[in-house]
């Protein structure tokens, strides 16, 4: 009996993955400098709420218009790309057959044996081989537009409420450090967890998304507080 293949490749979550991570934390880095430098320009805590509502839902709307579009017209590459294909099959079969046979060569096959591969995908399905080993495309790595444009929109939604709930449930005179530094928490947990998922080192993960948050911050910050005196 054929063993059960147990093996979790990584690469078939990273389409929603990668834009959960970065709608995620988009959310929490725009949302939380646009709170700090509200703050730092205003003294009214509503101001901050309401400053704070409009930037999450301008940004998940932009998030979501963003990577439909992005990934729409990734799509739309990839079904011109397989029309063309579909077309030199049609055409030219004998050259398309030495082009998967060079490609099974390049792949470390001896030239009798890729022939025969080739020969047999071909009889099998030419479309589905050519567009597997040629145009190297799978459905684990096309996206699906809406798909992906929700689950940044959400992502963004679930980060950028981290730091508006922070900022509604904090007293006004301390906003600005709390916010900070749950928004920077924030960051390390999303920076891990990314890092862990993804396979890749955690502490690098980490400070690469601490490192932007906070800069982000303290720059609108600063803006906002210069702002706050011009006015
Ligand atoms: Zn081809």
């Amino acid at each position: 009996m054929r063993k059960h293949h147990s093996e979790n490749h990584r690469t078939q979550h990273i389409g929603w993955l990668r834009a959960a991570v970065l709608g995620a934390n988009d959310g929490i880095v725009s949302t939380a400098s646009l709170i700090l430098g509200v703050a730092a320009a205003s003294s009214s805590q509503s101001a901050v709420l309401v400053a704070g509502v409009a930037g999450l839902v301008a940004g998940a709307m932009s998030m979501a218009a963003g990577e439909y579009v992005s990934v729409s017209s990734q799509s739309d590459t990839e079904q011109a790309d397989i029309a063309r294909e579909r077309i030199e099959l049609a055409t030219d079969s004998v050259h398309e057959l030495a082009e998967l046979t060079a490609i099974y060569v390049h792949r470390g096959l001896d030239h009798n044996l890729a022939h025969q591969v080739a020969k047999q995908l071909t009889a099998h399905d030419a479309l589905a081989a050519h567009t597997r080993d040629e145009l190297g495309l799978t459905d684990t790595v096309s996206a699906n537009p809406l798909q992906a444009a929700m689950a940044s929109a959400l992502a963004f939604i679930v980060g950028a409420g981290l730091p508006l709930l922070t900022a509604w449930l904090t007293p006004y005179s301390t906003l600005t450090p709390v916010v900070a530094a749950t928004s920077l928490l924030f960051l390390v947990v999303l920076g891990a967890l990314a890092a862990y998922t993804g396979g890749a080192g955690i502490g690098k993960g980490i400070a690469r998304v601490v490192f932007w948050g906070a800069l982000a911050m303290a720059i609108t910050a600063g803006v906002g507080k210069w702002f706050g005196v011009a006015a």
